[in-house]
């Protein structure tokens, strides 16, 4: 079964009556490519701020392409915001000493979590893996290397329509235990936009003895264009509802605003109604949609931030 967006009186105007606890809320931004693209994420940054996120995390580019931009960014956030930032850091085409050199100097510089992932190889995001042989062969081996080094928090990543390489969903759920024993406390998903398969997913993962916060991602959409083919790439279906939405409108920004702000709204309000208080935002460092879809979810500056995470 397929998610039907609510109707004009559905979850929306009940959030706007205000959803009975206030929604936790992190922000993934991505490393700068040049001080133009620095200028608007600070400009992303400084907007989000106010609203408490738990924690900002930091994408590592493909293949560790933005390791220094990736650490400047975040002790950056440290030394200047109230933020608490996590690093993003991959295991793909770096030695172990490489990517230990990487955590101990994270751990240096005052960064305490770090989300582990195995990383695609350059240029063939969703192309065949071959891991190095002295490298970690994947993210969990990668979390025990963290949790080896110091105690990090650890957050890892998780596929509602499992991995692209995986065989089944019980592989991604042994998968996601094997990094619990590894030492990871919090899963982080990829945005998807059927909700009832999410909620399948989960429970699948509940009923499995995981207990550990999985923060739902949300992907406004900015760009479908862009969306789209990056959701081919990674295996995320776009269902026949979102297309009809952005249908003729590519070349008119505004409304495309509007839609996405209502979509991803419309997807946060239905996950509270189902018991989720924690959503990640993939902001793709740009602040106007994910601060609008907060207000509307009740996030505001002055509300200090939950100090427990539900899933
Ligand atoms: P893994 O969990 O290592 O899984 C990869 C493969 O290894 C799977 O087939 C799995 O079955 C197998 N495997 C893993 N552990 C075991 C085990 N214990 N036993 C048996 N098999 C195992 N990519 C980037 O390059 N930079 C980023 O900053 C980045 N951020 C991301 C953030 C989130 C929230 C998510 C969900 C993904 C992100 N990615 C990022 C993408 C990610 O690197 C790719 O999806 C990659 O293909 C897989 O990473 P993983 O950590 O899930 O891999």
């Amino acid at each position: 079964m397929t998610f039907v967006p609510p109707n004009a009186l559905g979850p929306v105007a009940r959030a706007g009556a205000g959803i009975s606890k206030r929604p936790s809320v992190s922000f993934e931004f991505s490393p700068p490519k040049g001080p133009k693209s620095e200028a608007s994420l600070w400009e992303a940054i400084r907007r989000l701020e106010p609203l408490n996120p738990t924690f900002v995390s930091v994408t590592y580019g493909a293949g560790g392409s933005t390791r220094d931009r990736t650490h400047r960014t975040v002790v950056r956030m440290l030394q200047e915001t109230t933020l608490k930032p996590a690093a993003h850091l991959t295991c793909v085409e770096a030695s172990r000493d490489e990517v230990d050199e990487v955590i101990r100097d994270y751990w240096a510089a005052g960064i305490r979590h770090i989300v582990a992932l195995r990383g695609d190889p350059p240029g063939s995001l969703g192309g065949a893996y071959t891991p190095r042989a002295d490298g970690y062969q994947n993210a969990t081996e990668l979390t025990a290397g963290i949790r080896a080094i110091a105690p990090f928090e650890v957050s890892v990543g998780l596929y509602p329509q499992i991995h692209p390489e995986s065989p089944s969903v019980e592989h991604d759920i042994e998968v996601l235990k094997a990094k619990i024993d590894a030492g990871a406390t919090r899963a982080i998903t990829n945005f998807f936009f059927d909700i009832d398969g999410y909620l399948r997913f989960i429970d699948r993962i509940r009923k499995a003895g995981v207990t550990i916060p999985i923060l739902p991602g949300i992907m406004p959409v900015s760009s479908f264009e862009g969306l789209s083919n990056m959701s081919q790439r990674i295996g995320v279906t776009i269902p026949g509802w979102l297309s009809n939405l952005f249908e003729g409108l590519d070349e008119d920004p505004e409304t495309r605003k509007l839609v996405a702000a209502s979509v991803a709204t419309e997807m946060c309000a239905r996950l509270s109604e189902e018991g989720f208080s924690d959503f990640h935002f993939y902001t793709l460092n740009r602040a106007d949609l994910v601060y609008a879809i907060c207000r509307v979810l009740g996030v505001r500056e002055s509300d200090p931030q939950p100090t427990t995470e539900a899933a």
